[in-house]
């Protein structure tokens, strides 16, 4: 349960010694207790204080970190029902599965095609991080060869899948360094894979037959010392299962459930017939309230959409996307090449940027801070006024790189062009389009 400022201030020091960067422990308190601050700020709290506040303070829903190197990922974490209502945290991390009787070449095959999925978007690089790898033979020696081979040769994080002690254990020894989830401890064999995790210090996922039935099983797993799992309530069926994950995430954050306070894994890759219901299915876990999903395989129509959703869910809805500040070249532009200005809302550098690109004309633009406002809303706030535009062309550096003196203004600003003219005497200004879709037509008729 969440402490309130008074709880968290009877233990902090009580000094005022304004270090946190607020000028009271009360004032640092409210700030903890609202979220807006760090308990690693007070350098003076005691060690069981610090004990006291972190457990109060740790998300209802534990953060459980998978895998290492570039696509190693924390799936949990979650505070809140609604992104509304603050954001969600933990992106959904996308798996797609593999049979590990897959010979060795058609799996480097596939892993090296499935690397390929990577897309650039807001500076983001948005691509799937775990690989599935199911044993179907019960072969430990080839279910290690294949755990190897995904861990050794690709960026690909694992989900160790099998209910064979024997076949884990090699699927363990080929990949543990590169902290495979292991997949999945159930009533039958909690005793053995849970020490199995234990011992290996890997983050394990429980599977029972309902949600009612997980309850104990984690429970027993956390009282062996294990705290990094992963849910499954072994629902198969789409509308079973959203409900599933509906009351573990509301029994996680609103019943204080701790046994149920776990990211959960789900399986649309089991519930449906083809490859766009299973899309469908994976679509719907990463809205509500999947912390893995587990697709069939991946291919560029399914994966590329599920990847744009989730950087749409799991961004923060309080703060606009921005870009840097500065200047952008493209096309290889030269001192004649014209010189554009806009503002820093990520969604408009990207479009003005992709339409200036898909034009192959050479261009300079210029991405102004307006607070990651779009044009018009920049604007009409004051973030984009003649005076800010001017100022900051001069300062841009801008003026080094061509020898004419002439800037495109978007038509939406053109409002500005006055200001921006008496800021910048001796400059034309020319207003441009207003649709990032006319840039391309009104390049070319430059000539
Ligand atoms: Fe109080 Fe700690 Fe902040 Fe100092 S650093 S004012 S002791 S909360």
């Amino acid at each position: 349960m969440a402490l309130t400022g008074i709880q968290i201030f009877k233990l902090l020091p009580k000094t005022n010694c304004k270090e946190c960067g607020v000028p009271t422990c009360l004032a640092f308190a409210m700030n903890l207790a609202s979220g807006k601050a760090e308990l690693d700020s007070c350098p003076y709290v005691s060690d069981e204080a610090r004990e006291q506040l972190a457990e109060a303070s740790a998300p209802p829903i534990r953060p459980v970190a998978l895998g290492k190197g570039v696509r190693a990922a924390k799936t949990g974490g979650e505070t809140v029902l609604y992104r509304h209502e603050k954001t969600f945290f933990n992106p959904t991390l996308l798996a797609g599965a593999i049979d590990a009787a897959m010979g060795e070449d058609e799996l480097k095959a596939k892993l090296t095609v499935w690397n390929a999925f990577q897309y650039e978007r807001v500076g983001l690089n948005l691509r799937p991080e775990l690989v599935a790898l199911k044993d179907t033979t019960g072969d430990a020696a080839q279910f290690g060869a294949a755990a190897k081979t995904i861990a050794e040769t690709s960026e690909f994080n694992l989900v160790l899948i099998t209910d064979n002690e024997d076949v884990m254990k090699a699927g363990i020894a080929a990949s543990a360094f590169k902290r495979p989830l292991m997949y999945c401890a159930t009533e039958a064999n909690a005793d053995a894979y849970g020490a199995l995790a234990k011992d290996n210090d890997l983050p394990l996922a429980v599977k029972a037959d309902s949600v009612e039935a997980l309850v104990p099983l984690t429970e027993k797993l956390t009282g062996m010392g294990l705290k990094d799992l992963v849910i499954d309530s072994g629902a198969r069926e789409l509308k079973q299962s959203l409900e599933d994950q509906v009351a573990i995430r509301r029994a996680a954050l609103k019943g204080g459930n701790k046994a149920l306070g776990f990211p959960t894994i789900t399986f649309p890759s089991e519930m449906a017939g083809n490859g766009d219901m299973e899309a469908l299915a994976a679509a719907m876990f990463i809205a509500k309230y999947g912390g893995i999903t587990v697709l069939s395989d991946f291919s560029p129509e399914s994966v590329f959409p599920l990847l744009l959703e989730r950087l749409n869910i799991f961004t923060d809805p309080q703060r606009p996307m921005t870009v840097t500040e500065g200047i952008f070249e493209i096309n290889n532009p030269d001192e004649n090449s014209p010189v554009m200005v806009t503002t820093n809302f990520a969604l408009t550098y990207f479009i003005v940027s992709g339409e200036i690109e898909g034009s192959k004309q050479p261009c300079w633009l210029l991405i102004k801070d307006a607070e990651g406002l779009s044009v018009l809303t920049a604007w009409a706030a004051g973030k984009f006024s003649g005076d800010d535009v001017g100022i900051f062309v001069k300062k841009s550096g801008i003026m080094d790189k061509v020898k004419h003196t002439e800037l495109i203004i978007p038509g939406y600003a053109a409002a500005i062009a006055g200001d921006v003219e008496e800021e910048l005497p001796g400059w034309t200004i020319t207003v441009g389009p207003r649709e990032a879709a006319h840039i391309p037509g009104f390049l070319k008729g430059r000539g």
